[in-house]
């Protein structure tokens, strides 16, 4: 069993991201035998959120939570001949198309269809550049999903905390992006492939990125990978009620002090639903909660 923790270092950890790296431990402690192996990767890939010096922030303040990575962690940026060669898979298998269109070439499209929708601000790509760029120059690179889910209808996949779920990624996403022409990665390419590539077969992750998971499973089965099993855990709200994000200014955690990192481990494992504050405890109380993983 390989588990991992894959924040990107585009701000400190706050209490939000804490609780996803504190789950997907307690998971490979729960379930993996002396071989399993709890990851860490920086994800890094998409360069402009990023900020520099972040992700040694981010393993400090992990290593000041005793949540230590039984191998070196790697950096996205420094991986990119693996994405690489997974386009140009892509490309001659006919899945990956050249795209043109800016965002307001997109909402121009939509109108035009009589579509002005839109999926959490993201615009559903139309499919303008499919059949070629139409004399513009390429923006992106696209994933041809809905030729490859084909008359497959909505994809189905199973969360081990929420349940069944499905996604009919061709018509609530469209063809989404694998790399911008002027060169960030997109996460869904570089997840994929990296969880692959370092054999990850538990991703255990925030909520909001669960309705990632159909892109990132036809993804693999068009690179021809294995499906990782996947848990989304509870997300931690602000004040407001909405997501803690390093966007709406969440404050870092406070691992000042053995006391206070040990506070914030606290407060991630009441939000994963366990008691006490004891590890050894929370590792026999998830293992009860979440029986089925290897
Ligand atoms: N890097 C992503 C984030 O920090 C998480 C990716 C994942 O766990 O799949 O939001």
């Amino acid at each position: 069993m390989i588990g991992r923790f894959a924040p990107s270092p585009t701000g400190p950890l706050h209490a939000g991201s804490l609780v996803a790296a504190l789950a997907s431990w307690l998971d490979v402690r729960a379930h993996g035998g002396p071989q399993a192996r709890w990851l860490v990767r920086i994800e890094d890939a998409d360069t402009e959120r990023c900020q520099s010096g972040m992700g040694q922030v981010i393993l400090q303040q992990l290593a000041a939570c005793g949540l230590l990575p039984d191998e070196a962690p790697v950096w996205q940026t420094r991986r990119t001949a693996l994405y690489e060669t997974a386009l140009s898979q892509l490309q001659q298998a006919g899945l990956a198309y050249p795209c043109g269109c800016s965002r307001k070439d997109i909402d121009e499209a939509l109108a035009r269809l009589g579509l002005v929708h839109t999926r959490h601000g993201e615009r559903v790509y139309p499919g303008t550049c499919r059949d070629g760029l139409h004399g513009k120059k390429a923006r992106a690179w696209r994933f041809a999903a809905t030729k490859f889910q084909g008359a497959g209808g909505p994809l189905a996949w199973a969360d081990r905390r929420l349940g069944p779920q499905q996604q009919d990624v061709a018509r609530e996403v469209g063809d989404f992006v694998l790399k911008r022409a002027d060169g960030p990665w997109a996460y869904q390419l570089a997840v994929v492939v990296d969880d692959a590539q370092q054999g990850i077969t538990d991703v255990v992750r925030g909520e909001d990125l669960a309705d990632n998971t159909a892109r990132q499973v036809l993804l693999q089965r068009a690179l021809g990978l294995a499906t990782p099993r996947y848990l989304h855990t509870p997300l931690v709200l602000g004040a407001d009620g909405s997501k803690l994000s390093k966007q709406n200014g969440a404050k870092a955690i406070d691992t000042g002090s053995r006391g206070a990192a040990q506070a914030e481990l606290t407060a991630a494992a009441r939000v994963l639903g366990l008691s006490g504050d004891d590890r050894a405890a929370w590792v026999a109380q998830w293992r009860s909660l979440y029986p089925d993983a290897c």
